[in-house]
């Protein structure tokens, strides 16, 4: 990250665009005092913040950082959207939530958490899954919407949704020890479709839940998120617009990428394609659902945990393939599958392992959730394999349905 020599004088490019709230009465001077204290922030800033509407989309690992330091900053309203409920696996990291609060609405959690943190902040929850007949309603009475979702169609929702609105959107992003993090404002900058044009192919790109993520890695995006809201409701310091802020937490580095606006960008360009919010689940490649596990829009046969339990114990089982890791495999796993990594379908390898030898042998390929065994098994059948299926849901389908011992992750 560039570094300012200590006094320099830090420019501010920006209008503020919080409204000013009422005035700080006795005690929110007290709560405030080291914000009042701040120069660019002071009492009128201050006063802008408790004025201040923050739409936060996911209360998940980087919504829950966001949100408890928004709410601590006194930022007035803030909006928490988020269909999803709390599951155990995912307390490693999104700390607003607390083991109690396992099977409830996450929406619900953090509007208490924050009620706890600062209770003159309004919450209002949104148990929805934006999509293009909602976001524009759910997002248009925000001063800033902060992304802290984990898939690629809402990415693209809220972005457009943005641009259409006017809005500065505070991205982040997570996988495993790497995270970045821009402000995408196509008044001032580029979108997030100015550089990242078009999403990557279903499955090319595993989530969080599939390859993992460092827990405490949430707390510095999503933390870094929420200063570059605060900057941008205030008007002070150089917010990440035209900016990509990437970070390596296992070598310790902040770098700052430039990034332009693409003048034939489809939705902030100079003769736009994109003026209504569109199907983001066709646009990503994901019909019908953002669903990690669908069988990405081939024609693999799928088979479910049950059904593939009883053919298992027939006198002629077909053989199971799981192309998980081996750090997954041991979490959960299903008796009798050979291992033959994704990697392998990709490079062809795995067409040499004597248990693939026979190309009219009948074949269940799974993985976690049924995404990337959805990708090998359209491999296979392109290699010539006659009797490929793929098992709908993955293990966890499995574990839900037929082996409830086993961990979920
Ligand atoms: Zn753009």
């Amino acid at each position: 990250m560039g570094r300012r020599a200590a006094g320099t004088v830090v420019p501010v490019p920006l209008p503020p665009i919080a409204s000013p709230g009422r005035p700080l009465d006795r005690p929110a001077v007290e709560r405030y005092a080291r914000h009042v204290l701040l120069p660019h922030v002071g009492k009128a800033g201050q006063e802008r913040l408790s004025g201040a509407k923050v739409r936060v989309v996911g209360a998940g690992g980087l919504g829950s950082p966001a949100l408890m330091y928004l709410a601590a900053a006194g930022v007035g309203a803030l909006g928490a959207v988020d269909a999803d409920i709390v599951e155990t696996s995912n307390l490693q990291r999104q700390v607003i939530h607390s083991d109690a609060d396992v099977g409830r609405l996450k929406t619900e959690s953090a509007v208490e958490a924050v009620a706890r943190v600062n209770p003159s902040v309004t919450v209002v929850r949104h148990d929805v899954r934006l999509d293009s007949s909602n976001a524009l309603e759910v997002l248009r009475d925000y001063d800033v919407v902060l992304d802290g979702t984990d898939n690629f169609p809402t990415r693209y929702l809220l972005n457009d949704a943005c641009v259409l609105l006017g809005k500065p959107h505070v991205w982040g992003s997570i996988y495993r020890f790497d995270g970045q993090v821009s402000v995408w404002w196509a008044e001032h900058g580029p979108c997030y479709r100015c550089v990242f044009p078009s999403p990557p192919p279903p499955g090319a790109v595993p989530s969080c839940a599939e390859g993992g993520v460092l827990g405490v890695l949430c707390a510095a995006i999503g933390s870094v998120q929420a200063t570059e809201t605060v900057k941008l409701l205030l008007g002070v310091g150089e917010p990440l617009v035209g900016r990509l802020l990437v970070h390596d937490a296992l070598a310790m580095t902040w770098d700052t990428l430039t990034v332009r606006k693409d003048p034939d960008c489809p939705v902030c360009g100079s003769s736009p394609s994109i003026t209504a919010l569109v199907d983001y689940d066709e646009f990503c490649g994901v019909p019908g659902s953002s669903h990690e596990g669908a069988s990405f829009g081939s024609d693999v046969a799928g088979i479910s945990a049950p059904e593939l339990a009883v053919e298992l114990s027939s006198d002629a089982p077909p053989l199971l393939v799981d192309v998980r890791g081996p750090d997954e495999r041991e979490i959960a796993a299903i008796p009798g599958a050979v291992a033959i990594h994704l990697d392998e379908f990709r490079d062809g390898s795995a067409f040499g392992h004597d248990e693939l030898a026979a190309r009219d042998r009948r074949i269940v390929l799974m993985c976690k959730v049924g995404g990337r065994s959805s990708e090998a098994a359209r491999l296979a059948q392109a290699a010539g394999y006659t009797e490929v299926v793929n098992l709908d849901g993955g293990v966890l389908a499995w574990v839900r349905e037929v082996d409830p011992t086993q961990p979920v992750y």
